[in-house]
C-alpha cells in the first residue's frame, strides 16, 4: 500500500491541536511529523512529541545544513519540517500527518502536488477564535494579536486548499476529520 501525506493547516487557536491529539489517538497508524520550532514551550508540551523545542542559532545552523524540507518564520518564530522523517517516510510508505501554516502548505504542495493531500480548519468567526485563544490562556496579549492578525490572512486562503473542516462543534468537526482523513487513507 502506497504511503500518504496528510497536511492540516489552520489559524492558531481554532483547535487544531485539540482535534489532532484525538486523530492521533484513533490512528496509531499515522506517523506524526514533528517539526522543530523556536517558540517557548507551552504548559503540557512535550519535547520530541509535540515539536522538539531549539534555539534560533541551532535552528539557523540546521537550514544552513538542508535538514529541513520546508522552515518558514511564523507569528516571529521559526519552525521547519524534518527532511530526514519525510525521506524515510516515502521510502517505508508511511502513512504521514503534518501540522503546517499556509506558507508550508505551499512548499509542499509545490514539492509533492495532490501527493499531498491539505486540510483546512476553519473557525466559526475571529471573534470565536479570538476568545478560544483567550480562553486557552498559553498566550501573552501581543502574541494573540500577532496570531490574529496572521488568522485574517490565513482565512482568506481557505478556499485554496483540498478540504475544508468547519470547527464549530468539536464533536462535529472531530467526526468530519476522521471520516476524511479514513477516505484519504483508503
Ligand atoms: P490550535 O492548535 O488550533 O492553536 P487548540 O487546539 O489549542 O488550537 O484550541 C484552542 C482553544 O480552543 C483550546 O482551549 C481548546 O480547548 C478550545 N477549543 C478547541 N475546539 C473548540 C471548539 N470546537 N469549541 C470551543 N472551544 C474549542
Ligand atoms: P503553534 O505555535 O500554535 O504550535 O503553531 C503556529 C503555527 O505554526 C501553526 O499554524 C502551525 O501549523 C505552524 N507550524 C507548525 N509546525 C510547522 C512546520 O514545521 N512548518 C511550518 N511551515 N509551519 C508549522
Amino acid at each position: 500500500m502506497p504511503g500518504k501525506m496528510i497536511v492540516i493547516c489552520a489559524p492558531s487557536g481554532t483547535g487544531k491541536s485539540t482535534l489532532l491529539n484525538r486523530l492521533k489517538a484513533d490512528h496509531p497508524d499515522l506517523m506524526w511529523s514533528v517539526s522543530c520550532t523556536t517558540r517557548p514551550t507551552r504548559t503540557g508540551e512535550v519535547h520530541g512529541k509535540d515539536y522538539y523545542f531549539i534555539k534560533v542559532d541551532t535552528f539557523e545552523k540546521q537550514i544552513a545544513d538542508g535538514e529541513f524540507i520546508e522552515w518558514a518564520k511564523v507569528h516571529s518564530n521559526y519552525y521547519g519540517t524534518s527532511k530526514r522523517f519525510v525521506d524515510e517516510g516515502l521510502k517505508n510508505n508511511w502513512k504521514m500527518l503534518f501540522d503546517l501554516d499556509v506558507q508550508g502548505v505551499d512548499a509542499m504542495k509545490k514539492l509533492y502536488g495532490a501527493d499531498a493531500h491539505v486540510i483546512f480548519i476553519e473557525p466559526p468567526s475571529i471573534e470565536e477564535l479570538e476568545k478560544r485563544l483567550r480562553l486557552r490562556g498559553t498566550d501573552p496579549e501581543h502574541v494573540i494579536s500577532e496570531r490574529i492578525n496572521n488568522a485574517r490572512k490565513e482565512l482568506a486562503r481557505k478556499d485554496d486548499f483540498d478540504h475544508l473542516v468547519l470547527n464549530d462543534d468539536v464533536d462535529r468537526a472531530y467526526k468530519d476529520l476522521k471520516a476524511l482523513v479514513e477516505r484519504i487513507l483508503k
